[in-house]
């Protein structure tokens, strides 16, 4: 089977690099064109790159030549890790010119006809394509997006308990890695000792997305669950790995073995589909009271799963509980690889 080949638009940025990493020997795909700002456009991608991971850059991704972001690109889809300001206009335009655009920005997520999608949660949602390809005046291109790193951890234990329970009311406290804010980031002298609250957007993306992501397409419109949630954010001194402190009230009356009970028999509807990316269980219960840690779960699944502490009632909600997700992966590249491979198992791509 030939490969696709796939266009990565901020590959030099932390997104762009896990995007690369994480191709790296893909069975489906391969990258073939990268593309980052005027600043790195006609640098071999080795020097334009700042690399930061531990696995070196792919030898066929060394001497590449950085391309501009513009239509015109020898790829069959695009994965982008633009800067939300950039990818505005820039996926708009591919888009429009017939490519497939599969994003981690957060421009285009809330728009009525685009995809906020999760594989194992929403792959109902792809419906919405015939109206945004109709917007976009085209028959191939389009954009799909996926979340904010810290809502995408968070859905999953709500969605078990809105499927099983209904679920009213969520509070969450993140405590969000620094790779999150991109390279360079914080500046040193203003995290090294202390947590930065209130980072900027980020509490009113947690408190909407969850909501178009669990809510329905219906009659070529979203609805939205009915759901309220209150986020509160930080940024505090760890490389990868966002941890959540979660409270939940629910619409029926449960015990917290009964609300552990759901989560863990959380099933997708895409477990049959067989993606590479897709981590079996996709939600992962620990039973001890110090887990999830950003160090020692990061990476189960790969990177791809969410690993959620033990469930306790709780004295102002119904229960609270923490969970963890690696930001760069699950939340942000592993996540628009797997919504490729969805893509591509149902013939869009
Ligand atoms: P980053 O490290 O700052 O990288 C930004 C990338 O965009 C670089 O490759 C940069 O290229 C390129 N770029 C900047 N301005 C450009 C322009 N005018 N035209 C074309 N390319 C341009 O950012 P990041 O953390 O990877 O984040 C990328 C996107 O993913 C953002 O929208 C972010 O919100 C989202 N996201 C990030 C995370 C995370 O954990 N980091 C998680 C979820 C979503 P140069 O090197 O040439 O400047």
């Amino acid at each position: 089977m030939r490969k696709l080949s796939v266009g990565i638009l901020g590959a030099t940025g932390t997104v762009g690099q896990r995007l690369i990493q994480l191709l790296d020997g893909h069975p489906w795909f391969e990258t073939a064109v990268v593309a980052a700002s005027d600043n790195s456009a006609g640098k071999r991608y080795e020097e334009a790159a700042h690399w930061l991971l531990e696995t070196p850059i792919p030898a066929s991704v060394r001497q590449l030549v950085v391309q501009p972001c513009r239509p015109g690109l020898a790829c069959d889809f695009v994965l982008s890790g633009l800067p939300s300001r950039v990818a505005r206009e820039t996926e708009l335009e591919l888009a429009k010119s017939g490519m497939p655009v599969i994003s981690n920005a957060g421009s285009h997520r809330m728009e009525p006809d685009v995809p906020l999608l999760i594989p194992e949660i929403n792959p109902e949602h792809l419906a919405a394509l015939d109206v945004q390809k109709r917007r976009l005046g085209g028959a191939k291109g389009y954009i799909v997006t996926n979340p904010n790193c810290s809502t995408i951890g968070l859905v999953f234990p709500m969605a078990a308990l809105e499927r099983k329970f209904g679920l009213e009311a969520v509070h969450v406290v993140t405590m969000q890695a620094l790779s999150g804010a991109g390279y360079p980031g914080e500046a040193s002298l203003d995290i090294i000792d202390n947590v930065l609250p209130a980072i900027e957007g980020e509490e009113e993306k947690i408190e909407t997305e969850p909501l178009k992501i669990l809510g329905r397409w219906k009659e070529s419109k979203f609805e939205d669950a009915a759901i309220r949630i209150s986020a509160l954010t930080h940024r505090v001194s760890v490389r990868d790995g966002h941890l959540e402190a979660v409270s939940v009230k629910l619409r029926t009356a449960a015990s917290a073995q009964d609300v552990a009970e759901a989560m863990r028999a959380f099933t997708s509807p895409i477990d049959e589909l067989a993606l590479p990316s897709a981590p079996r269980p996709v939600m992962i219960l620990e039973s001890h009271a110090q887990r999830p840690q950003p160090r020692l779960d990061r990476d189960r699944g790969h990177g791809m799963a969410v690993v959620v502490g033990p469930v306790a009632p709780c004295p102002v909600l119904d229960f609270k509980f923490r969970l963890l997700s690696h930001n760069t992966i699950r939340g942000a590249a592993g996540a628009a690889v797997l919504n490729a491979e969805l893509l591509h198992r149902k013939g869009m791509l």
